[in-house]
């Protein structure tokens, strides 16, 4: 019999589909590109929780347990309602923690409701009221992680974010490309995948090229925090838990352009993504178009696509909210009711 004893040993492993027509090379139309570079997405949301973010709940976890930090019964406080959190509330289920997350008001009833679902608590803030009132996201936060038994796994300072990357994500891709990887796409918030992969990777073949992708306004790549509304990507200061070493370039990607190529990639590679996706996608477009130019036949691109679609139905994926921000919403499909059918 083949089976798993727990879904937390489904976590990783995620396969690396091929790119066809959205990278636009010389005979993409037809799917068959002749002379362009191999261009590969990693799929995490494959992975039971439905992202990338599995992977650093688990190590942060077993690395807070080994340490002593957490204890059994203790209580995982993190203020996240996000990837994070799910793979966090995952985790904390299966080995029995209890989890509670923090977060302002303006986060989406669905999003709670997917926490709550695992079992988590979710204690909501007003967004409304100064950073030192006791009743803000900071404030509540850190009361509940200073009572006896919490633990805050802090995702934007903890090492174990980097390092189960460095573990898994990397040997993951050096593995199934044979080595052959030449380039490395990747989005950065708290820049643990592209730190984990890109070092991993650059260890293994110093001449790997790691390309960050970054939302215009974002830090990484030179912006001031300026607001963009791809979720997940792009800070306003610099995390711990990015090695500003790692990558060779990072490219800037509108906000337009992530959303426009994340519907590309449901509606012509039937890959249901995120928003972050379309942008380390687009990214990734851009440096498989510039290889193509210089004949780099040879090459091989991975790039790293982090969560599913599905979170974000009501936005992206929504003829409307795009158009109230002002987005195209060109080459879509028709949304028509019973009557006009
Ligand atoms: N995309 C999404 C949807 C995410 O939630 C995150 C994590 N914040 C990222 C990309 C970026 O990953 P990392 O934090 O490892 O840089």
């Amino acid at each position: 019999m083949q089976y798993a004893n727990s879904v937390l040993d489904l976590i990783g492993n995620t396969p690396l589909v091929r790119l066809g027509r959205t990278l636009d090379l010389p005979g993409s139309d037809s799917g068959d590109i002749a002379g362009g570079p191999l261009v590969l997405a990693k799929v995490e949301y494959l992975n039971p929780g439905g992202s990338v973010k599995d992977r650093i709940a688990t190590r942060m976890i077993e690395a807070a347990e080994a340490s002593g930090e957490l204890q059994p019964g203790g209580t995982i406080v993190e203020p996240t309602s996000g990837n994070t959190g799910v793979g966090l509330a995952m985790v904390a289920q299966q080995k029995g923690y209890r989890c509670v997350f923090v977060c302002p008001d303006k986060v989406s009833v669905d999003k709670r409701n997917v926490l709550k679902a695992y079992g988590a608590e979710v204690v909501v803030c007003p967004t409304a009221v100064a950073p030192e009132h006791p009743d803000s996201y900071y404030n509540v936060s850190d009361r509940l992680a200073s009572q006896p038994g919490a633990w805050k796994p802090n995702q934007y300072a903890n090492p174990h974010n980097p390092r189960s990357h460095y573990e898994t994500t990397g040997p993951e891709i050096w593995a199934q490309t044979e080595g052959r990887i030449t380039h490395f796409v990747c989005g950065m918030g708290t820049g643990g995948t592209i730190s984990g992969v890109g070092r991993y990777l650059k260890e293994q073949n110093p001449d790997v090229q790691v390309i960050g992708a970054d939302p215009a306004g974002s830090v990484y790549s030179g912006g001031t925090g300026r607001p963009y509304l791809v979720e997940g990507v792009g800070e306003d200061f610099w995390p711990d838990t990015y090695d500003r070493t790692v990558a060779d370039r990072v490219i800037e990607v509108s906000d337009a352009d992530s959303f426009a190529f994340t519907r590309r990639l449901a509606r012509e590679e039937a890959l249901l993504v995120g928003g972050s996706c379309g942008m380390a996608a687009w990214a990734a477009r851009q440096v498989a178009q510039e290889l193509a130019e210089e004949g780099r036949t040879d090459a091989v691109v991975v790039v790293l696509l982090p969560d599913s679609g599905r979170g974000y139905l009501t936005k992206i994926f929504n003829d409307e909210w795009l158009a109230q921000y002002g987005f195209a919403t060109g080459a879509q499909a028709d949304h028509r009711t019973v009557g006009e059918v």
